[in-house]
């Protein structure tokens, strides 16, 4: 199985990417942000408790968010391997994917940074925020809470995964193309 992290600050293209890795890779894709605003739509328990959070900026309590990135992972167990995107943001996260793979007789594949700098994530995110009807994409001093959270809390990962050797930093300046290229490229690396 190929399993990919993808990662980087909020509004660096991860959704964009994964989309395109997915067609190329057959791969499921797997987005905490996106099944927490399915819970949030359906106004279920879990997604009453992690809105509180995410209207905020903060991370979702990491007990929540592994639970349900654990449901997903094993409802689907017969796939060609798994994208993970907006997941793990915390250490703590990180060993529980850790954990949750070795059970499946996984290991990761290697962790692909998108790498873009502050000003271009807000403006990026402000712009998809006239479109995307996401309160927490509409409030600049939300955006900049969620990248201090990320610089703090989830920055740390790219870290963690790097002491195993399996952190590839990339560009993420370029048009879509060119970045799924290089993402292309340093995935054929690795397998
Ligand atoms: P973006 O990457 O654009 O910030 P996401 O759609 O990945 O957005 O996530 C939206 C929000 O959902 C985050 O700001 C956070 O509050 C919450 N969230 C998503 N994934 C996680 C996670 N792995 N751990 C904790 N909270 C999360």
């Amino acid at each position: 199985m190929l399993n990919l992290i993808l990662f980087g600050p909020p509004g660096s293209g991860k959704g964009t990417q994964a989309a395109k890795l997915v067609d190329e890779y057959q791969l499921l894709h797997i987005s905490t942000g996106d099944l927490f605003r399915y819970e949030m739509g359906n106004n279920t328990p879990l997604g009453l408790e992690a809105k509180s959070y995410i209207e905020k900026g903060e991370l979702v309590p990491d007990s929540v968010t592994i639970g349900m990135l654990r449901n997903k992972v094993e409802a689907n167990p017969d796939v060609m391997g798994y994208i993970f995107d907006g997941f793990p943001r915390t250490e703590t996260q990180a060993e529980a994917l850790n954990t949750l793979l070795a059970e499946l007789g996984e290991e990761l594949t290697v962790l692909l940074a998108l790498d873009v700098d502050d000003e271009e994530i807000i403006s990026r995110i402000l712009e998809r925020g006239k479109t995307s009807g996401r309160p927490d994409d509409n409030d600049e001093s939300i955006i900049r809470n969620r990248i201090e959270v990320y610089n703090r809390e989830t920055a740390p990962v790219f870290d963690y995964y790097d002491s195993f050797g399996k952190s590839e930093k990339i560009d993420g300046i370029g048009t879509i193309e060119e970045i799924f290229d290089r993402l292309v490229a340093t995935i054929q690396t690795r397998i």
